[in-house]
């Protein structure tokens, strides 16, 4: 997707080798222009899907995804993040190690909002081992729902995160393909990767 390609390009702040803040348009500020754009290509991109649900985490995941939502014309859910539950038995949870704060937290669904008959498209902002994507995945599974996408905003394709989500068979599309954020500066996979399938 070149205008998000664009706008990683422009205000894109790259920390280290490893990590990318977006926060000006993504992370803090949201920019409401580019999160429809993003739903609309999730949306084109997923229709044939039979979607019933989207699926994201708390909080980055919430902007594109409740636009992905929207467009698609299904609820949305995000999975809470819990440091301490004493009342369990009403949720789906599952441990999700996050490569940000490198922590695990615990993190919920309330099983009224997901179930066997739903075919769950998951939406995060960031893929990069695969984690957050994984652990959604179990929750919705969880439930006896179908995984029918995941769908990332923008992907560090030097991660091994698109390679574990395609091993465990599910269909992964991502916005922007990051090749590596080498010397300060960050470098796209060439292809055009909202138009073509990842499995192929
Ligand atoms: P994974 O679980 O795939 O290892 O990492 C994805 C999660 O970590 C996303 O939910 C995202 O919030 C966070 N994350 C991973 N890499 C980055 C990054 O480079 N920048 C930002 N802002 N978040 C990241």
């Amino acid at each position: 997707m070149k205008q998000l390609e664009q706008k990683i390009l422009d205000e894109g702040i790259v920390l280290g080798e490893n990590v990318l803040k977006v926060d000006s348009f993504l992370n803090h500020q949201v920019d409401p222009q580019l999160m429809h754009s993003i739903g609309q290509t999730f949306a084109k991109l997923f229709e044939a899907e039979g979607i019933t649900k989207v699926l994201t985490l708390e909080s980055s995941g919430i902007a594109p995804a409740v636009m992905a939502a929207l467009l698609l014309q299904v609820p949305l859910i995000f999975a809470r993040k819990r440091k301490s539950l004493t009342l369990k038995d009403d949720l789906y949870t599952e441990k999700i190690y996050s490569f940000t704060k490198q922590e695990e937290s615990e993190v919920t669904v309330s099983r009224k909002f997901l179930n066997a008959e739903d075919r769950v498209l998951i939406i995060d902002d960031f893929l990069a081992n695969g984690d957050a994507a994984l652990g959604l995945a179990c929750i919705a599974e969880q439930a006896g729902a179908v995984v029918a996408g995941i769908g990332i905003v923008i992907e560090k394709a030097f991660q091994p995160g698109r390679d574990v989500l395609i091993q465990q068979g599910y269909r992964v599309h991502s916005l922007a393909r990051v090749a590596s954020l080498s010397g300060g500066k960050v470098a796209f996979v060439a292809e055009p990767v909202a138009q073509a399938s990842s499995n192929d």
